[in-house]
């Protein structure tokens, strides 16, 4: 069986691994319209966070169970290290405490509550909102993904049985394979797209406008001495600001953000942070770290990814012959081995071993047999 895969992303990247490590396909067609990996794709950054919680969403959460251990997996395979074991810091009301701990403790995770005064004296650089305690998981941290995305298309590079399309744009996918922008065609007996915020040109347009388009914004700080701490969710009055962690030995900055600077917008345009999000970041920030110091950020940058309007996430769908990862949603990174799992055995005709993320796990048919054109947005 051939497979043509389209996008270079965390997605599309791991599919096409689990595409070579499959019986049965003798030929995998890895496509960008970039480099292979792609410096613009949305999983091309420093840091992703990989971390088991999500309060009040058992399902998730017993799906992030295997999201750190699939990283490990991926490691092992490619003779890379990019899993930093910094753990996560989520901050919540006290009485909150005790259900995330139940949570965790019954996914198997290392986990274990702080109290304020805890909180205050072991991380007196971070203001936690008034009256929070936290749960500590120890075996969350970062993938550095620019790391981990090189090393994974350098390890497909030497597999026989792939070839390399870098700078090759996808404009029309049908049950056949692909077609090119410069009129050329590649043949293939099942299409992966993945896509990224870019499949909206490569699906139907009556899916086209079931997606949320979402950018947001980020800023790289660069402090002295914050080496060592966990990623932290749960700041600001608003308590939806975060930080992604400096692992040791990384010259990473530290990433600040919120869902309050993650707005809907109708296309995708630069990456350049206008001025009124960068100053909402640096509000936010100079209250949630006392010393913050305007001087040690050091850029803000954009970043975009659709979500399926009904559940604010992912969207896989298929005819049968191509198989469109639509939405790749906001948590797609750290999911990235299960769902590429999961894909690559949906489209390889196999009994899909289940990702836990529902709209992975069942996708959406749009047709038995009709072919997927694209979309004119
Ligand atoms: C600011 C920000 C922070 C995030 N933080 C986290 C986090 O901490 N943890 C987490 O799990 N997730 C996080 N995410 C989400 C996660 O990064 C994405 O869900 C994931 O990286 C999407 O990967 P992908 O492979 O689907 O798409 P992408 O990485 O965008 O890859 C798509 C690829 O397809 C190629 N392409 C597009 N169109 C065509 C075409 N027509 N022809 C050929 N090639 C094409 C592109 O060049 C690109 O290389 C974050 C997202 C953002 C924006």
């Amino acid at each position: 069986m051939r497979i043509a895969v389209v996008g270079s992303g965390v997605i599309g990247l791991l599919t096409a691994v689990e595409c070579v490590r499959a019986t049965g396909v003798s030929q995998v067609d890895l496509v960008d319209a970039g480099p292979i990996p792609s410096p613009t794709a949305t999983s091309h950054d420093r840091l992703r966070v990989v971390r088991a919680l999500h309060r009040g969403e058992p399902a998730l959460t017993f799906a992030a169970a295997g999201a750190h251990t699939g990283w490990l997996e991926v490691e092992s395979l490619v003779g890379s290290r990019f899993y930093h074991p910094v753990g996560a810091l989520t901050a919540m009301p006290q009485q909150d405490l005790s259900a995330a701990l139940t949570l965790l403790t019954a996914i198997g995770a290392r986990a274990w509550a702080l109290s304020p005064t805890e909180l205050a004296a072991r991380y007196p650089k971070i203001r936690f909102p008034e009256g929070s305690g936290a749960v500590l998981e120890a075996t969350a941290g970062v993938v550095l993904a620019d790391q981990a995305l090189a090393a994974v298309a350098h390890w497909l590079g030497t597999r026989p049985q792939v070839r390399l399309h870098p700078h090759r744009r996808v404009v029309d996918v049908t049950n056949e394979g692909v077609h090119f922008d410069d009129g050329t065609s590649l043949s293939a007996d099942r299409v992966v797209v993945a896509a990224g915020p870019w499949s909206r040109a490569l699906v139907p347009p009556t899916i086209a406008d079931e997606l949320t388009l979402w950018r947001q914004s980020l800023l790289s700080y660069r402090p002295d001495g914050w080496a060592g701490l966990p990623a932290v969710l749960g700041l600001g009055p608003a308590k939806d600001a975060w930080m992604m962690p400096k692992p040791a030995h990384s010259d990473a900055p530290l990433r600040l953000s919120a869902a309050s600077a993650c707005r809907p917008v109708d296309e995708m345009t630069d990456r350049t942070t206008p001025a009124r999000w960068r100053e909402h970041l640096e509000r936010l920030f100079a209250e949630v770290l006392p010393d913050f110091d305007p001087a040690a950020v050091i850029g803000c940058v954009d970043g975009y990814y659709l979500a399926d309007r009904t559940n604010d996430g992912p969207l896989l769908l298929s005819n049968g012959a191509v198989w469109t990862y639509a939405a790749c949603g906001g948590m797609s990174f750290k999911f990235a081995p299960q769902i590429a799992r999961t894909i690559a055995d949906h489209a390889l005709g196999r009994t899909p071993r289940p990702s836990g993320i529902a709209a992975i796990d069942t996708p959406r048919i749009i047709s038995g047999t009709a072919p997927v054109r694209a979309g004119k947005e």
